[in-house]
């Protein structure tokens, strides 16, 4: 296993996946009309792994020894490509200096072990060489979490927990299941549906980012108005630390003092590596559907949606987008066959004509079922009064199969703008509903007010909300002319975050269920040895 499943070490996912213009008609044109990005050429490339200014690695040999001795030598890497890899998360910062040639600190030394007796002996290998651990998921974080410190002169071991991927029990009367934590998100749902469960936790990353990541970095998935943020779903943790092995108990609830599993969600590896998770489990639903709807503004979408979440319904899945996200959402769209296109034309027509829709208005929404048949027929009619009452009307269940189908394709658009010099990425945050609207709003003036901004992608999607609060997620879309990645001793042309360069903007805006905040994660990197001072007085 050279490194994280053929991960590229410049974007997102693996190495022969790559979004195209090619099979997307309507896409080069919009791309040219709004971001003035010419799709036939890739403007920008990145600097060749060739050229890249790899440090050696600096691994003392007893310590080697210890680590091969505790995992097994063939799984002990010192590759360039294996701890660049390991480097860094897949925030767009990352990429960027990754693309420049900036590949900054290394790991020394890449370590896979294969469960929790291997993880003890590497964290003892570790603190007795005085060496820094950087527990590693998928790697697909945005906090800077996995970034070695520039100056630091210790050793960095990268703990990489790809070997520990086992569903090890499921306890069916309670509905719990006790995973190791290295299991990447697509592999768990596999182990569990093949006996009848799933975990329900699917974040946009979910391809390419594990149990343990998600616990370490309190993870919300798309699906988190139903099942809960991983924050709800786990109920146990075991966590290799310093002085030892912390293991809290599947307890349902505690009313006594502060909760020891909650100072481990969220650590980000600070406090040490957890090897294995008891997580909620549930039944497969006999029926799933993601149904597209239309409406006629932003604000009705909104208001749709905040009625939805203030309803009786349960849906699994809510989000609109605003006009311009719906616009490139229609954009990307693969080439249709001429029926689908007469179709296109005739629903066109009919919200032209009938419903009176401004098609340049107009705001694109799913809305997910999940459950028995009669579950979902019952949620269908419940949100469907409320969506006609805002106006807006069901166009089926095609659109929403398509976005359920490539909803984790979406970052690899990222790359394919990178490649043409333009910036595209999201963020969030959560505002009550009552703050929402204005919340957009400013985040849309702020995206003009940028003196060379030129346009804005917003959309919104706004999942449930039992307490009123609302998520925003921004995506940005800025042409940048990135100029050519800079090889160590090259000469940079123009860099990325030059505002000169900002040729276009685009935003868009999210909405979160149940009162839950997505926080931003801020914190450094989770490096366990250095801090073992720390650890004994967390715990
Ligand atoms: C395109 C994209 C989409 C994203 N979408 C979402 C989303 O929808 N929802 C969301 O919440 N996040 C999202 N993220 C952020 C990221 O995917 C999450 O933070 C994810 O939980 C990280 O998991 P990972 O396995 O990749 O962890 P890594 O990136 O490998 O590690 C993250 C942090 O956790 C620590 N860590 C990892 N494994 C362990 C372990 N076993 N024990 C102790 N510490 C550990 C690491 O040291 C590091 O500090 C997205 C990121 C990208 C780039």
């Amino acid at each position: 296993m050279p490194y994280v499943r053929g991960m590229k070490w410049w974007g997102w996912g693996h190495e022969d996946v790559a979004f195209t213009h090619e099979d997307k008609l309507d896409l080069g044109p919009f791309l040219q009309r709004h971001l003035e990005i010419d799709v036939s050429r890739a403007s920008s490339p990145r600097v060749a792994f060739e050229d890249l200014a790899i440090p050696e690695s600096g691994v003392p040999p007893g310590l080697r020894d210890a680590l091969e001795a505790a995992v097994g030598a063939g799984h002990v890497s010192t590759d360039p490509l294996d701890r660049l890899v390991h480097a860094r998360g897949k925030s767009l910062r990352d990429l960027v200096r990754h693309r420049r040639g900036e590949t900054g600190r290394l790991p020394d030394v890449v370590v896979r072990p294969g469960g929790e007796d291997a993880v003890v002996a590497v964290l003892r290998a570790a603190i007795d060489a005085d060496a820094v651990v950087i527990p590693f998921g998928g790697g697909s974080n945005i906090s800077g979490s996995l970034e070695p410190p520039e100056a630091d002169a210790r050793t960095i071991v990268s703990v990489d927990l790809g070997r520990m991927d086992g569903v090890l029990a499921i306890d069916e009367t309670a509905r719990l299941a006790r995973v190791q934590t290295g299991v990447f998100g697509p592999q768990l749902e596999e182990q569990l549906n093949a006996r009848g469960w799933t975990l329900g936790h699917f974040p946009d990353s979910f391809a390419h980012s594990t149990l343990g990541g998600w616990i370490a970095t309190r993870s919300s998935g798309m699906q988190s108005d139903k099942y809960g943020d991983v924050a709800d779903l786990t109920r146990a943790v075991r966590v290799v630390m310093p002085a030892g092995v912390l293991a809290t108990r599947p307890m349902p609830a505690t009313s006594t003092g502060p909760s020891v599993r909650e100072m481990i969600l969220g650590s980000e590896g600070r406090l040490g590596i957890l090897s294995e998770a008891t997580v909620h489990v549930h039944r497969v639903p006999v029926r799933r559907t993601i149904l597209g709807y239309l409406f006629p503004t932003w604000a009705a979408g909104l208001a749709a949606m905040r009625d939805v979440a203030a309803g009786e319904g349960s849906p699994t899945v809510t989000r609109v987008s605003d006009a311009n996200e719906t616009r490139f959402s229609f954009a990307t769209k693969k080439s249709s066959s001429p029926l689908d296109r007469v179709k296109s034309k005739a629903l066109a027509e009919f919200l032209r004509r009938r419903r009176d829709f401004d098609l340049d208005a107009m705001c694109l929404a799913f809305i997910g079922y999940e459950g028995s048949e009669r579950h979902v027929r019952a949620q269908r009619k419940l949100t469907g009064r409320i969506v006609a009452r805002h106006g807006g009307l069901c166009i089926g269940s095609g659109p929403g199969a398509l976005y359920d189908q490539k909803k984790f394709d979406t970052p690899y658009i990222r790359d394919y703008l990178l490649d043409r010099g333009a910036l595209a990425d999201v963020s969030e945050t959560a505002a009550p509903w009552s703050l929402l609207p204005a919340v957009y709003d400013d985040v849309i003036s702020a995206a003009h007010s940028l003196p060379v901004a030129r346009r804005s992608w917003v959309h919104h999607v706004p999942p449930l909300a039992l307490v009123p609060l609302g998520r925003v997620s921004v995506f940005h879309l800025r042409a940048h002319a990135l100029g050519r990645a800079r090889p160590a001793g090259g000469v940079r042309r123009r860099q990325v975050g030059d505002p000169a360069d900002v040729r276009g903007l685009g935003c868009h805006a999210v909405a979160p269920p149940r009162g839950r905040h997505r926080a931003c994660h801020v914190a450094g990197a989770g490096h366990l040895g250095a801090r073992r001072r720390d650890v004994a007085r967390a715990v």
